[in-house]
């Protein structure tokens, strides 16, 4: 497949985030295309295989989902189904032949992401995560700073991540589909953000959970809070929820400060760094995501986002609800 123009991506879960950012982004890329989809609505095959000129043999289900194998107008698939159901068809991807793109969290414990790295590994072939953060030109800009040693020491890092969640039937809500509450969903953005503002991984942490007895919030949390402890006495703050809107991160070091506030956003970030007002014409993060890993395989390149990206931050996850489950004690 390495001699294609450009590389087939079948879409698996054809919801909001596919029908809405990722199916349009794939009008617009360079070196990948959506050539098929992957759904458990019937009613979404008509309407999709029209908009996206997709052929009846490239409409799979999650039955017949692992026919896949022998389809060659698939390259790459990209996992977009609700968290709990990540590892399964990140595996069986792999298990025919295919590449992954899978979709954050990257599952919903520890052990499921060793096991789709393995996945990967053995099938020989390549693992990201949807990261798309990691190539807005806002956020490289603050993974630079520790690499570039702009601004020195880069001391304290605070990234909140926080929205009022609707409908309370949805699956984001439910503990077997998404693993966890706002944590699993932007939550890791804070988590994240703060490994790359440090350009490092945190040695231990602390986190308390929130709860106002709302309904809705009867299987997740509704808010928790962390602090995570870098080298030499650096430190973290965050805090994710489903009942209040906080979008920013915020980075002190020995020279300066940056911000970014909105900062996760698709588009529409606003901040600093230092003196300088950052401004960055209108970029498509999906687009950019999406063909730097069409790249990754077509040149045998490693992504920048690879599902070990994923595991450090399910790692953390982890330890944040051992922490709870100890009433806030220090987890290392
Ligand atoms: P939606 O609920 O909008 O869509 C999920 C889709 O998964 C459904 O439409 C359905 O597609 C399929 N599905 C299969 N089984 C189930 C089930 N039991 N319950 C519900 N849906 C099911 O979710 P999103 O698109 O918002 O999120 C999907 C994934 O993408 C999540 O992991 C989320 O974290 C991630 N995401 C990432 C974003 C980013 O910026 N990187 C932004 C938004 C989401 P079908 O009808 O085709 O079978």
């Amino acid at each position: 497949s390495s001699g294609k123009d450009k590389l087939g991506i079948a879409l698996v879960g054809l919801g909001n985030y596919s029908k809405g950012q990722l199916a349009p982004s794939l009008l617009e890329t360079e070196h990948c295309y959506l050539s098929a989809i992957v759904t458990g609505t019937k009613e979404k095959e008509k309407e999709w295989a029209k908009k996206y000129n997709i052929p009846k043999g490239n409409i799979y289900n999650y039955e017949n989902f692992d026919d896949i194998a022998s389809n060659k107008d698939i390259d790459i698939v990209y996992i977009v189904l609700p968290n709990s159901m990540h590892a399964e068809f990140t595996i069986r991807a792999a298990k025919a032949g295919k590449h992954v793109i899978c979709e954050k969290p990257m599952a919903v414990s520890v052990a499921e992401c060793k096991a789709m790295i393995k996945a990967c590994d053995d099938n020989n072939v390549k693992l990201s995560i949807g990261y798309r953060l990691q190539f807005d030109p806002y956020h490289k800009r603050i993974i630079n700073l520790s690499k570039e040693n702009t601004l020195g020491s880069i001391n304290y890092v605070n990234a909140d991540f926080a929205f009022t969640i609707g409908d309370p039937t949805q699956w984001r809500l439910k503990k077997d589909l998404a693993g966890g509450g706002a944590l699993m969903d932007v939550g890791v953005y804070c988590i994240q953000a703060c490994r790359y503002s440090f350009g490092q991984e945190p040695i231990a942490l602390r986190a308390q959970a929130f709860n106002s007895g709302n309904e809705k919030f009867k299987e997740v949390n509704e808010t928790i809070t962390w602090q995570m402890e870098f080298p030499d006495g650096k430190i973290s703050n965050s805090t994710t929820s489903y009942a209040m809107s906080v979008n920013s991160l915020f980075v002190s070091a020995q020279k300066g400060k940056a911000q970014l506030m909105p900062s996760y956003g698709y588009g529409g970030i606003k901040g600093f760094i230092k003196d300088e007002i950052l401004e960055f014409p209108k970029f498509n993060q999906q687009q950019a995501q999406m063909d730097a890993f069409a790249l990754n395989v077509k040149n045998n390149t490693d992504s920048i986002v690879p599902g070990e990206e994923g595991l450090k931050d399910m790692k953390v996850i982890e330890a944040i609800f051992k922490s709870l489950e100890q009433n806030g004690a220090r987890i290392l």
